[in-house]
């Protein structure tokens, strides 16, 4: 029982017990026999929604009633806040919470008054870096999924930043929890962690396979459901589980599906069957939650999410804003929204329960497979354990699709009785490896190849390979990569970080984009003074072939050039020289650090016109038609660069994400990823001393606002947004300085008569007098800004 607890802050417990937590799962109980509220190292393999999260909240607050310190690592960003909200709840018993988003370097010294603190696994390895003082108050740190390890991405950094925390902290609780895994054993041997294995659900799940006309389940059990003529098995199933009344409520339903598209077409599909069951009452709740949700963004996308709300069902995914997602997760939970279909996000983490769960892709496109491979069972058990709603529903079901008996037999095998996979590290990856040794040399972990090596050996990899010369020897050839780009200096045995090295670190780069920056701005620079010579040699064969010379210039060499050359340079400029923004947005956008949009059919030949159109805008040489893999590459890295391009010029949302097939949630994730990275590149540039600096920050402001050039001043102003004031600018109001002399109905009528949005405005634009009271607004200004 909650009040059994005596390690917990007084009356928490008994806000546990209202919360209608009135005894602790099997699996929580377990967590606290093996001493989780009392400092202890668990690491807790459970299946979903079995309350995970409970066994982290015993730990956190018991450490910090002990004058302790928490982190919860969370495995998305946008899990976060999420997190946040749902530990705020302690906050009256004096427990403070703060969550820790925002760009890698940011300072995150105010969280040195929290005792708890949510961040992904990023932004703590950045707090590290840059050398967060109450890193070491820490006494528990929780890794929420961490099964991720597995994941070739982001796996890595969890597994370092784990490790770098318990060394900063020897005595450091540490609290793993994870899907149930194939090795959790591993895991907790690695972590010095006693392990919490359990196949515990609060609620029953009955896992089958819909083929014919029927469920069948792995208990022996069938249920009858007929598909009709021109029906799909997945509107089968829906309706079926709605038409099923428990205690006079139907069963709402979870669909996955493999892709953005086809979880917005399943939706449409869906919301024909939930719109036919719900009732009066119901109805005028779905128009007013349809309104919310148009209220919230004005795209495409939101039209379309409202639309099929009206009727009842959701789409969900990752290119969703956060508002969107979270309004459908709160009305699904409130049994508003029926259905809802959605991409695998929607398993990993959020706590939406549905009586019915779909799976109905268990495939998707894999570029490394090369075609279309099956999901792991443990993403798909995942999926499948969000089935049942404890308290409503008897038993949770999820079920599979199968045309044939042979499909259903594989999908059998597959997922209903297999074991999940053991998660593997994916430390010993180079790219990761690049990113990791830099950090862990710069911020003083290490300061020999052996003390590297060392460092290393307290990671799940090194716990998992018999073989470690293999480590060593991507470490060597990681090491390599980064002496040789002047991120480390290795002299007589001691290891240490450039001045460069240090920045890169700081700034949170994989050292490669760093490279590709600098070699890029380098090379402008270079080509301003040298007539287009190629940059530095690293990749001289295409444009010392067009330009018809050799590939020998250095910026250093390139600066001693005579004056007639100057002069031809200043000739050339029409033709090419001058760093424009398309060329910087392309310079990030071809990092590592930029996911970068796919070429549909079609784009290929689009983007390669477009390349030789604009040419002379690229930073450093690129790459030659005939070199398949790269030039595609570079073409991505254009269409990224001409979506940041198109929103810098003002382009509407809509139009954007007609244009490049992406939903606006993407938009702002590319905007952010190249705000960020050009924030990176300003840096390095001063640092350098490259003349690019302004041109970079220009290029930054005007991503960041999404405006033109001549709106930068105006698009600071804290309220306003680039809508607004691009009408203020048609009214005449072209500067911060204009605004605060303007004649407030000019202003008050660009502003479409919104008195409030006017009055903030001029608040933030420092007026001494911002009230609009008795002001009329001028019909012509808003006429001239339409
Ligand atoms: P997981 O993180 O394992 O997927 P959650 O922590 O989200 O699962 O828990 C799922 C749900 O179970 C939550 O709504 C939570 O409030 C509830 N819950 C957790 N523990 C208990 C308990 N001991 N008694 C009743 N409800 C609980």
């Amino acid at each position: 029982k909650p009040s059994d607890l005596s390690t917990l802050p007084p009356g928490v417990p008994e806000a546990l017990e209202e919360e209608g937590v009135a005894e602790l799962y099997p699996p929580q109980a377990a967590a606290v026999e093996a001493g989780v509220a009392d400092g202890g190292s668990v690491v807790a393999s459970v299946p979903t929604a079995s309350g995970k999260t409970l066994i982290a909240e015993l730990a956190m607050l018991s450490a910090v009633q002990h004058g302790g310190k928490a982190l919860y690592i969370v495995p998305l960003r946008a899990l976060a806040s999420e997190k946040k909200t749902e530990f705020e709840r302690w906050e009256e018993y004096g427990i403070d919470v703060g969550v820790s988003t925002g760009n890698y370097e940011s300072d995150g010294e105010w969280l040195a008054s929290r005792d708890i603190i949510v961040a992904t696994s990023e932004k703590v390895d950045s707090l590290v870096r840059n050398g967060a003082a109450w890193v070491d108050d820490l006494t528990c740190v929780v890794a929420d999924e961490v099964h991720l390890v597995d994941d070739s991405h982001r796996g890595p950094t969890l597994e370092v930043t784990l490790a770098k925390l318990r060394r900063v902290n020897p005595g450091l609780q540490v609290v793993a929890l994870s899907a149930t895994v194939g090795n959790a054993d591993e895991v907790a041997d690695w972590l010095d962690a006693e392990l919490v294995e359990s196949d515990w659900r609060p609620i029953d799940l009955k896992m089958g396979v819909h083929y014919g006309n029927a469920i069948n389940f792995d208990d022996g059990s069938q249920r009858e459901v007929p598909v009709e003529r021109g029906e799909k098995q997945t509107e089968a199933l829906v309706a079926d589980a709605l038409d099923e009344r428990v205690e006079g409520q139907g069963g709402s339903s979870l669909v996955f599906v493999n892709s953005r598209r086809n979880a917005e077409g399943a939706a449409k599909r869906m919301a024909e069957v939930t719109s036919r069951r719900i009732t009066g009452g119901e109805k005028a709740d779905l128009r007013e939650l349809a309104e919310e949700i148009r209220d919230v963004s004005d795209t495409d996308t939101s039209e379309d999410l409202a639309r099929c709300i009206r009727k009842g069902a959701a789409f969900h995914h990752a290119g969703l804003a956060s508002k969107h997602r979270s309004l459908v997760e709160d009305a699904f939970r409130d049994r508003l929204v029926k259905c809802i279909c959605a991409t695998p996000t929607l398993a990993a983490g959020v706590n939406t329960p549905a009586r019915r769960v779909v799976v109905r892709d268990w495939k998707r496109y894999d570029g490394e497979f090369g075609g279309m491979a099956p999901l792991d069972t443990l993403e798909v058990h995942q999926m499948m354990g969000r089935a049942g709603r404890p308290g409503l529903d008897p038993y949770g079901e999820a079920v599979l699709l199968a045309k044939d008996r042979d499909t259903m037999d594989e999908l059998f095998e597959r997922y209903v009785w297999a074991e999940p996979e053991p998660v593997r590290s994916k430390l010993a990856a180079e790219p990761a490896l690049r990113t990791h040794v830099l950090a862990t040399v710069a911020s003083g972990f290490a300061t020999s190849r052996e003390g590297l090596l060392d460092f290393l050996d307290r990671t799940l990899y090194a716990s998992q390979t018999d073989d470690d010369a293999r480590l060593a020897e991507v470490t060597d050839r990681v090491l390599e990569y980064l002496e040789v780009n002047d991120f480390l200096d290795r002299e007589g045995g001691t290891l240490t970080a450039t001045s460069i090295g240090h920045t890169v670190s700081r700034l949170y780069l994989d050292p490669m984009s760093a490279a590709e920056i600098v070699d890029g701005l380098e090379a402008a620079e270079a080509g301003r003074t040298s007539l287009r010579k190629s940059p530095a040699g690293r990749r001289p064969d295409a444009e010392a072939a067009d330009a018809g010379e050799d590939d020998a210039a250095t910026p250093e060499e390139a600066g001693f050039v005579t004056g007639s050359e100057l002069a031809d340079a200043a000739a050339d400029e029409e033709e090419g020289g001058e760093i424009t923004p398309l060329g910087l947005y392309h310079l990030v956008s071809r990092t590592p650090d930029m996911y970068q949009l796919y070429l549909k059919s079609g784009d290929k030949e689009t983007y390669r016109e477009e390349f030789y159109e604009r040419e002379n805008e690229f930073l450093g040489g690129a790459p030659s038609e005939f070199e398949d893999v790269a030039f595609e590459e570079w073409l991505s890295a254009l269409k990224t660069a001409r979506l940041l391009e198109d929103w810098a010029s003002e382009l509407d949302e809509d139009h954007i994400t007609e244009r490049y097939g992406v939903g606006p949630g993407d938009i702002r994730g590319k905007v952010e990823t190249a705000e960020w990275l050009l924030g990176a590149a300003e840096q390095l540039s001063t640092e350098l001393g490259l003349d690019s600096t302004v041109a970079i920050r220009e290029a930054k402001k005007r991503v960041e606002y999404g405006v033109g050039e001549e709106l930068l001043d105006l698009a600071g102003v804290r309220g306003l947004g680039r809508k607004r004031a691009r009408r203020l600018y048609e009214a005449g109001i072209q500067s911060r300085a204009d605004l605060r002399e303007a004649d407030k109905s000019v202003v008050l009528g660009a502003l479409r008569g919104r008195r409030k949005t006017a009055e903030r405005v001029l608040e933030n634009v420092g007026r001494k007098d911002p009230s609009m009271d008795g002001v009329q607004k001028d019909a012509s200004a808003s006429a001239a800004a339409t």
